[in-house]
């Protein structure tokens, strides 16, 4: 008889859930070893919390657009009633309800597949061992013919800027908060920065954006990031740019948040979003053999392999590209790669990714950016949605749609989607890059009249070469 592979997974976020499915698939024993809840901090504390209060905000900007659409409100005795207001308390606690029955659906499946979950803290023994702390006291050690480490990544704070948990507040932080804050500052003007700006505007509140660099979102498209910011400044958000920040600090209900320059601003409440630093520490890969980069993130290759022999990493671990798609594609890869299934190696020019901020904004392959730095020759269309009929019908009047292909063969190699719902958006376009059609193959399919993919088949179109 063939032995069974004996697989160990550190860490249950999507890295290591979604790697667990395809072990366990492919006929091995699997354990997987989480410390705070099985769908990590993407279910619990990241990606679902956010875009389950972002959903709330898109209500809320609907409704605050409704005029336009002809839609007025009344209250009973039929005055039109001017304020929508959120309850936050209950969208906190339906965010927070919502992500613990998405863990426990996510350990019910892994359960289904036979995955043993262990709850407790996980280190490595050697590249071939896991030792366990576990939750309810104790110690396991765990055996395995091979390791995958996808411990996932914490919020970034500052000796300056420490979070108290009530008004100086990380990511994670913000579903405790039961009354509305009257005023905001966010911290940062990365993705997370701009989403929770962005949805906690469209909630009713004052909000200032702390930004660093001289545009938000400097990491994305600079055309995608300069509507975003016309939009935000005109729903009234207050943007400072190139303002680092030196200190948050607190004196009871206020929160100030100092300037490098000097200048203060004062607001109820502050959210951090100063990026992420990796869970490597105390994880025994130093004795293990596995190497980490300048600041921590474990290095691997395009199969997720790492510097020791059967030891693999997924994930925000590696901050190859800090996704819930991306940490479950490396996760599949290792599992693929280690138990010997067909696979191929990840590859970042196919991610495709979205800020849900009002508008969203949708990416795939390659950017404008290395398309001016001329690391890809490339034609380029972008093309408006305010000419869109059903943009047009839906009183959508800013984002666009842009699409990059090949000069002589018309591929196409990337994408950007601004507007509502871009996510969805996408995908068209990110089909198009994954299996190399041509603008012409993608203006050829047909799309619905009216529609916003409309746009998409149109700006392909118009990369059309005779
Ligand atoms: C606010 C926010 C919103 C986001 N929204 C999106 C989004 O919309 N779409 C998207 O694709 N990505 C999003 N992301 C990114 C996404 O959340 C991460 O990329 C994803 O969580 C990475 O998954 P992971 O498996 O590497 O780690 P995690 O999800 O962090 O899971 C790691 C797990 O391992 C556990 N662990 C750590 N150390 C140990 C140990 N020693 N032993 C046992 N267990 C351990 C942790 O407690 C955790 O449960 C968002 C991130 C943030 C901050």
């Amino acid at each position: 008889m063939v032995p069974t592979n004996r697989v160990v997974i550190v860490g249950g976020g999507p890295g290591g859930y979604e790697a667990a499915h395809v072990a366990a698939q492919l006929g091995a024993q699997v354990t997987v070893v989480d410390s705070d809840g099985i769908g990590g901090s993407a279910v619990i504390t990241d990606c679902v919390p956010s875009k389950t209060l972002i959903a709330t905000a898109e209500v809320m900007t609907e409704v605050t657009d409704a005029a336009e659409l002809g839609v007025s409100f009344r209250d009973a005795e039929g005055d039109s009633a001017a304020t929508v207001v959120v309850d936050l308390a209950r969208v906190n606690a339906r965010v927070k309800a919502l992500a613990a029955e998405q863990s426990a659906d996510i350990q019910r499946r892994l359960e289904r597949d036979g995955v043993r979950v262990v709850h407790g803290r996980g280190r490595l023994a050697g590249p071939q061992q896991v030792v366990v702390q576990l939750a309810g006291g104790g110690e396991e050690v765990l055996d395995a013919d091979a390791v995958l480490l996808a411990t996932g990544a914490a919020p970034r704070t500052l000796p300056t800027a420490q979070p108290d948990g009530e008004r100086i507040l990380t990511w994670e932080q913000v579903y405790d908060l039961t009354e509305v804050p009257t005023s905001l500052v966010v911290v940062g003007s990365g993705v997370t920065g701009a989403e929770f700006a962005s949805a906690y505007l469209a909630l009713g509140i004052p909000v200032t954006l702390v930004s660093s660099r001289d545009r938000v979102l400097p990491g994305e498209d600079a055309d995608a990031s300069a509507v975003l910011e016309q939009v935000a400044v005109r729903r009234g958000m207050n943007v400072l740019s190139k303002s680092r920040m030196e200190s948050v600090t607190r004196d009871g209900d206020v929160v100030t948040v100092t300037l490098t320059d000097g200048r203060t601003v004062e607001a109820s409440h502050c959210v951090l979003a100063l990026g992420s630093v990796p869970k490597t520490e105390d994880l025994g890969l130093a004795e293990a053999g596995v190497l980490v980069d300048e600041g921590g993130f474990i290095r691997v290759d395009r199969v997720s392999r790492t510097s020791a022999r059967g030891v693999y990493a997924a994930g925000d671990c590696t901050g190859v590209l800090m996704l819930a798609s991306v940490a479950a594609m490396q996760g599949r890869i290792a599992m693929w790669h280690f138990l010997g299934d067909a696979v191929a190696p990840l590859d970042l020019k196919q991610v495709s990714s979205n800020v849900f901020t009002a508008p969203e904004i949708a990416t795939v392959g390659w950017s404008q950016q290395a398309v001016d730095n001329q690391e890809i020759e490339a034609e380029v269309v972008m093309l408006p949605l305010a000419g869109n009929a059903r943009a047009k019908m839906q009183g959508v009047k800013d984002g666009f749609v842009k699409l990059f292909c090949r000069p002589g063969t018309g591929i196409v190699v990337g994408g950007v989607v601004v507007g509502p719902r871009a996510s969805e958006l996408i995908h068209p376009v990110s089909l198009a890059v994954a299996q190399s059609l041509t603008a012409d193959q993608l203006a050829a399919a047909f799309t619905v009249y009216p529609s916003m993919s409309g746009s998409i088949a149109e700006a392909a179109r118009r990369l059309h070469r005779v």
